[in-house]
């Protein structure tokens, strides 16, 4: 029995969060950082003056707002925050679309997509990715419908340029094409400065993976002034202290501190550039993922097999087992000794 009083529910497919094991695991199976936030983070956590918490917080999340804005060079009126970009992500399904609205993403991709589409009832449609993983973008440049893109693309780690966005952006300035940047700092032109030249484009980021800041759920948007304002006036509506003034400090100070986001990204890569590297010796087939994450599979032992193996030494990765993706596994890159120690365990 459902007690939902909408039947618009009933084609919901709620997203499945990946496993969140308690106690001592080595836990790649997320694509979260190993590393701490910024120590400007740690110093406002810390500040023993802070205020802020007794009341509530801004409900216009002005300094994060302005923050994020000053590192992307916008104002803030174009800069839209919530908790993580899945509320980000959100409280644009809520502005934007209603039941019966077309949209259009692959059909290996992040699995939120799809729970928007069925929750919202919108007419979806999954193009499928080429058998290389990769996205082919005149599906979605001649595609009539609005478009949703992970670029790069979970959990492939694959990326289109920012010149093939623009390709599908520019087609028809009707449609509303949302790319989602989690996994952008890792290496990829992110598409934020074409917001200045299309109105119809909303690019989304997250504090989650190269800020080091999963659990503080900081995501943001940016986009034209007007579509901001329409997402405040649905958030104003429906949770207007959406953020706590916790995640507003922190996420500023984090926002600021550029060198440590930067030295962040490059130690990342670094790692996973010497992973992948090693991976290879061992034979695996290595995705050229540009992401904090790699995609791999070996052409003797199944991922199911390594999956389980893994998990007896307590390392927690995913795998991917369907006729789609078969025989993947994806590794979040955690820190150098970490990597070593699953390395380890793999051979
Ligand atoms: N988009 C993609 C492509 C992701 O992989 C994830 C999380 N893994 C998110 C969005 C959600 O990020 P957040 O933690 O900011 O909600």
């Amino acid at each position: 029995m459902s007690y939902f009083l909408l039947d618009d529910y009933a084609n919901m497919e709620p997203y499945l969060p990946g496993e969140q094991p308690e106690g001592k695991w080595i836990k790649l199976n997320a694509n979260e950082s190993a590393l701490p936030p910024s120590p400007a983070v740690l110093k406002i956590l810390n500040e023993a003056e802070y205020e802020g918490m007794g009341f509530y917080s801004d409900p216009h999340c002005h300094k994060l707002r302005q923050a994020i804005g000053e590192v992307y060079g916008f104002d803030e009126k174009n800069v839209f925050v919530g908790n993580g970009a899945d509320e980000v992500l959100a409280f644009c399904m809520m502005s934007f679309f209603r039941k019966g609205m077309k949209i259009a993403f692959p059909d290996i991709t992040y699995d939120f997509y799809r729970t928007y589409a069925t929750t919202y009832n919108l007419d979806f449609t999954q193009f499928p990715l080429n058998d290389d993983f990769t996205i082919n973008v005149d599906d979605y440049v001649d595609y009539d419908g609005d478009v949703i893109l992970a670029n790069p693309n979970n959990p492939t780690g694959i990326a289109i340029s920012v010149s093939e966005i623009e390709r599908i952006v520019k087609k028809n300035p009707e449609r509303m094409v949302i790319i989602d940047e989690a996994y952008v700092d890792y290496g990829n032109e992110s598409c934020i400065p074409l917001v200045r030249k299309y109105d119809n484009l909303l690019v989304v980021q997250t504090f989650s993976k190269s800020r080091n800041m999963a659990g503080a759920r900081i995501g943001f948007a940016i986009a034209n002034e007007d579509m901001i304002t329409d997402m405040n006036k649905i958030k104003f509506a429906f949770n207007p202290f959406n953020m706590s003034s916790l995640a507003i400090e922190a996420g500023a100070a984090a926002a600021r501190d550029v060198d440590y986001w930067q030295k962040c990204i490059h130690q990342v890569c670094d790692v996973r550039d010497a992973f992948e590297k090693d991976l290879k010796k061992l034979g695996f087939d290595v995705i050229n993922t540009t992401t904090n994450f790699t995609f791999i599979t070996h052409p003797h032992f199944s991922a199911t097999y390594l999956f389980k193996e893994l998990k007896k030494r307590h390392i927690l990765v995913r795998h991917y087992d369907t006729p789609r993706i078969n025989n993947y596994l994806r590794i979040t890159i955690g820190s150098f000794d970490v990597m070593l120690k699953v390395l380890y365990a793999i051979k």
